[in-house]
């Protein structure tokens, strides 16, 4: 079986960065780009608060000049999805998804996170025909229609923003009575005449022939006032927040209640030794890229420290 010294799982800003460090530290990392090559950020319009970059760069932009980099310094990238971890003894052990195993002496977890569904019967039944956790992906096929964003931080107004770009109308629906985004995009958004946002609403079921063509949606649920009401709309999308990717590793490796990985104070280090997290599969907090990188690095100069 094909051992590996430093294994790297993920591709986003925490995996490309570990692996720089790891190169450059003479570890001889080889990274699994995972079930979505160069991460969150590839679904992403435009970053404008990543540094070094004065200008709006958009998310696969940038996610492949980390690439670059990564590839300049020799690393080898393999484009396999991790199934099933050994963490019970070392060298850990690894099982892909075209059934190669590898084991390793240090791992670096960098397999951030996932888009969350309401959990609604018709947002599955309507999956890639009107519901999408994409606006960059998506977004496109709903120029000059009617559109719903659901959720109120950052990506989703980030989203509604996008869409408001493509499409003729863009509902925000907002479960809260406020909006969590931060206060340009929240201003951004307000000032948008195209968005509206539905304060205190939630779905309650999409309805279509065929594909969606709209909500039925509550307003203030369980008060006086409740009311609900069918929206028509052509696309839904949902933008309200992510799933750790930990499933894999959660037989050994401990995760708080929502699943990020817990770590050793301010440090990378996870309950094993030798086993580091980086990025949003450890972050439930920041989520941010420029901290998925800075802790990619952690994570690598940890397992330079582990492996020597
Ligand atoms: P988030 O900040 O956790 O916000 C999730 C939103 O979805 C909240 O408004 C939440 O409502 C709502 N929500 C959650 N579950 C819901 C449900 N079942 N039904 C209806 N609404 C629901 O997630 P995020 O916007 O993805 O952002 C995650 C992190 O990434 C944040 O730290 C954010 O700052 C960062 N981010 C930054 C940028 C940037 O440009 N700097 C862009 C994207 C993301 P409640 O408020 O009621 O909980």
């Amino acid at each position: 079986m094909e051992h590996i010294r430093c294994l790297i799982l993920g591709s986003g800003p925490a995996g490309y960065t570990a692996a720089i460090y790891a190169s450059r530290a003479n570890l001889s990392p080889v990274v699994y780009e995972g079930l979505q090559p160069g991460g969150q950020l590839t679904t992403t319009d435009m970053v404008e608060n990543f540094p070094s970059h004065p200008e709006p760069i958009s998310g696969p932009e940038l996610m492949d000049l980390m690439r670059q980099q990564v590839e300049k310094f020799g690393v080898e990238i393999r484009q396999h999805i991790c199934m099933k971890s050994d963490l019970s003894q070392r060298p850990y052990r690894f099982t892909f998804d075209d059934n190669s195993e590898v084991t390793a002496d240090a791992v670096i977890i960098a397999t951030g996170a996932t888009a969350r569904f309401l959990g609604l019967e018709s947002e599955e039944k309507y999956r890639g025909m009107g519901v999408s956790a994409c606006a960059t992906c998506d977004g496109f096929f709903y120029r000059k229609k009617t559109v719903a964003v659901v959720g109120g931080g950052d990506t989703a107004c980030g989203e509604a923003l996008y869409l408001a770009g493509l499409a003729s109308k863009v509902y925000l629906i907002v479960r809260k009575p406020f909006l969590r985004a931060s206060q340009i995009l929240q201003d951004r958004v307000k000032n948008n005449p195209k968005i509206e946002i539905l304060f205190e609403t939630n779905t309650l079921e999409l309805y279509g022939e065929g594909g969606v063509e709209g909500g039925r949606l509550v307003y203030r649920k369980g008060q006086p006032d409740e009311r609900i009401y069918e929206l028509p709309f052509d696309g839904f999308f949902l933008a309200i927040g992510h799933k750790p990717n930990t499933e894999v590793f959660k037989p050994w490796i401990e995760t708080d209640e929502n699943g990020f990985i817990k770590t050793e104070g301010a440090t990378p280090r996870t309950n094993i030794p030798g086993v580091f997290a980086a990025g949003d599969v450890a972050d439930p907090l920041y989520r941010q890229a420029v901290v998925a990188a800075a802790s990619g690095c952690k994570a690598a100069m940890e397992a330079e420290k582990y492996l020597l």
